[in-house]
């Protein structure tokens, strides 16, 4: 189940304000359509108004054919009665289509609109709801909640308009006919009533359980069922606990909707015997009426009687439909419920009103974090979670704490620590995809708050651990950095990341399809199509998550010869893992805890002998004779860090 800390049904008022909060929503999204929507409510009210000419022609058919007085048949009368019985089904037919065609078009639009608002919102929605919600669940949303509008529109909205009409149109006629027998049916309507108010409540809630559960299960055949899923599970041998999981979530979804259409039938089957009744009725109260008005001033004909129970069961029918539709208005508004819970969000990360863009100047940027504090999602941090982590540890509160760190224009910062100290979540708050709690963020001297996200985007540049590559073409894919890119830039781009070649080598050049069902790059290949994804971008911040996973030499070397001549010329904050970029590095700040505890230059930092001297020689420092080519490799990094090192580095840079 989603648990968004500012959406959660739960947290919404119940009861009356919310609905009719939900009920005032759901016309919004009709409001654009409204020229359609008064056509076909047109359309409805004219195919179910004429439903009510049949039956009351069968009264005039009836004392036609057995004249009151007596005689024979009324010959001319019966032929036209029985010509307008066959005219007006025809007519109704024909309208029918334009009315279905109208119908579900609307429903259609609606769907479009909703879809295009829930994926535009998504977009704008920061990284703090994608930690935190599964693909799956984000499926859900579009598949079963908004597939499930397009029946709401054709079914349940249309169906009210039409049973209303249907309904006030028979009433009328039957008044018309006889008022004893009009107050005789409606006698019968308030326990109707009372038992639609009954049954929608209890199915608007297992409905809303079973979406739910339904969701549940999409999101764990989602998470198991993917690739890196299936592989986990394989490999750990939890075949037999997944389909636990599984069959324990399908039988959920089963029970419950076995549940949710049993609350719906039970009732329904009470009104289908109320149904059989209404005629008998209707005989015993005639006789009864005739027998005590004598005869002829109670107005009450064969053709009447037969008219009047025609009309009963159109009378009865729709009320009987109302009532399903009542239930299934109350699951409808579980659907929109559902749906507008997302779209109520907030977007948390956004340009601010008078946000300006951020001038672009030749050389790199200045970058400055001023006494940062941060914290992963705050709302989460309350005492129920802090019961969760009091056996295991007490919780941090911040994953990054009292933060000072300077990188001037044009400088390579490398950012060092342990894991889990902090170094990715820094590097998220540069190009603001988390804000900081406490403290700022600046580029260029301008606070990243202040700044249009677009323009901060357009000169940040980042290479993450993962690469990401698209199920399109590697040119699709390189494109994506810069779409007027043409091809010749597109090719200096790959050269220079020393990927150029390899992808010539391909078949299709390219027009490789990467991804899961197309070419597999190698790790160190797709890292070095990330580099000339920015290189082609060609920001004027770069932010660098080296890769922790161990590349073979020659991929290493490559990666490492691609990624100099990008580091030049730019301010470049790299996550360090290798020894090459944090001899490269200007300065290099050592993280611990979310806090900043040593910066300044390799040399100096060795001389301190803290942290940094702690991880180099566990980490970084070449372990014997036969040290990392990467230091080699890096055109900056062991031509100028050789005057420093006095200390064994100059081995490295040899
Ligand atoms: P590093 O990159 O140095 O390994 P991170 O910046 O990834 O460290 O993490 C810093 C701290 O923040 C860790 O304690 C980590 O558990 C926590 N953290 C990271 N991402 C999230 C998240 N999305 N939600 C909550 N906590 C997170």
């Amino acid at each position: 189940m989603h648990r968004w800390a500012h959406g959660s049904p739960a947290e919404k008022p119940s009861g009356r304000v919310s609905n009719r909060h939900l009920a005032g929503q759901v016309f919004g999204l009709f409001r654009p359509h409204r020229h359609q929507v008064v056509l076909a409510v047109g359309l409805i009210v004219f195919t179910s108004g004429l439903g009510v000419v049949n039956p009351i022609l069968i009264k005039f058919v009836f004392d036609a054919l057995f004249p009151v007085g007596g005689g024979g048949p009324e010959m001319g009368l019966v032929g036209i009665y029985a010509g307008l019985m066959i005219l007006i089904p025809m007519i109704t037919g024909v309208v029918g289509i334009a009315q279905t065609y109208q119908i579900n078009s609307i429903g259609q639009r609606l769907m479009e609109d909703l879809r295009n608002s829930l994926y535009a919102h998504l977009q704008g929605l920061s990284m703090r709801f994608f930690t935190s919600t599964r693909t799956g669940e984000i499926q859900s949303r579009f598949t079963n909640d908004i597939g499930g509008i397009q029946s709401v529109v054709t079914d349940t909205a249309s169906s009210i308009v039409a049973n209303v009409v249907v309904i006030a149109s028979t009433l009328v006629a039957m008044l018309v006919l006889s008022w004893q027998l009009t107050a005789l049916s409606l006698f019968m309507m308030p326990v109707f009533l009372f038992l639609t108010y009954r049954a929608g409540n209890a199915r608007r809630k297992v409905t809303l359980l079973a979406q739910e559960s339904k969701a549940e299960m999409s999101a764990i055949t989602q998470e198991t069922l993917s690739i890196s899923g299936i592989l986990l599970g394989k490999t750990f041998g939890r075949q037999r606990e997944e389909m636990e999981r599984f069959r324990s979530e399908n039988r959920q979804v089963a029970d419950l909707s076995i549940r949710a259409a049993m609350v719906g039938r039970v009732l329904f089957a009470m009104v289908q015997v109320f149904f059989s009744i209404a005629p008998a009725l209707v005989y015993l109260v005639s006789a009864f009426v005739i027998y005590h008005s004598s005869g002829l001033s109670s107005g009450i004909t064969a053709g009447t009687i037969v008219a009047i129970t025609t009309l009963q069961s159109r009378l009865f029918f729709p009320i009987g439909q109302m009532l399903q539709v009542s239930v299934e208005a109350q699951s409808s508004l579980a659907l929109f419920e559902r749906i507008f819970d997302y779209l109520e969000i907030p977007q948390d990360i956004v340009d601010a009103p008078d946000a300006v863009p951020l001038p672009s100047r030749r050389a790199g940027a200045e970058i400055e974090l001023d006494h940062v504090y941060f914290r992963y999602d705050p709302a989460h941090l309350t005492t129920q979670q802090s019961a969760v982590h009091a056996d295991q540890e007490a919780p941090r509160p911040w994953a990054i704490e009292d933060l000072e760190m300077h990188i001037a224009p044009g400088q390579l910062a490398a950012i060092v620590g342990p894991t889990g100290a902090g170094k990715t979540t820094v590097s998220y708050l540069i190009p603001r995809l988390y804000d900081v709690t406490l403290g700022a963020v600046r580029i260029d001297g301008h606070d990243v708050r202040s700044l249009t996200l677009a323009s901060i985007a357009d000169q940040l540049g980042i290479v993450t651990q993962e690469t990401y590559l698209f199920h399109a073409s590697v040119r699709r894919n390189l494109l994506y950095a810069r779409p007027d890119a043409t091809q010749e830039e597109l090719e200096a781009a790959c050269r220079a990341a020393f990927i150029h070649d390899r992808i010539t080598e391909l078949a299709d050049g390219y027009d490789t399809v990467v991804g899961e069902r197309g070419y597999r790059f190698s790790g160190g290949e797709k890292q070095r199509m990330a580099i000339a994804r920015v290189i082609l971008k060609s920001p004027r911040i770069l932010i660098l998550d080296e890769a922790t996973a161990a590349l073979d030499t020659t991929s290493e070397r490559l990666v490492q010869a691609a990624l100099s001549p990008l580091i030049r010329e730019r301010t470049t904050i790299a996550i360090a893992h290798r020894l090459s970029t944090i001899l490269a590095a200007d300065v290099i700040f050592v993280i611990d805890h979310g806090r900043l505890v040593e910066h300044g230059t390799h040399a100096e930092l060795l001389r301190m002998g803290g942290l940094y001297a702690t991880l180099y020689e566990h980490q970084f420092a070449p372990q014997g004779a036969t040290e990392p080519p990467a230091a080699r490799s890096s055109g900056r990094g062991a031509a100028e860090v050789v005057p420093d090192g006095e200390d064994g580095v100059v081995a490295a840079g040899a």
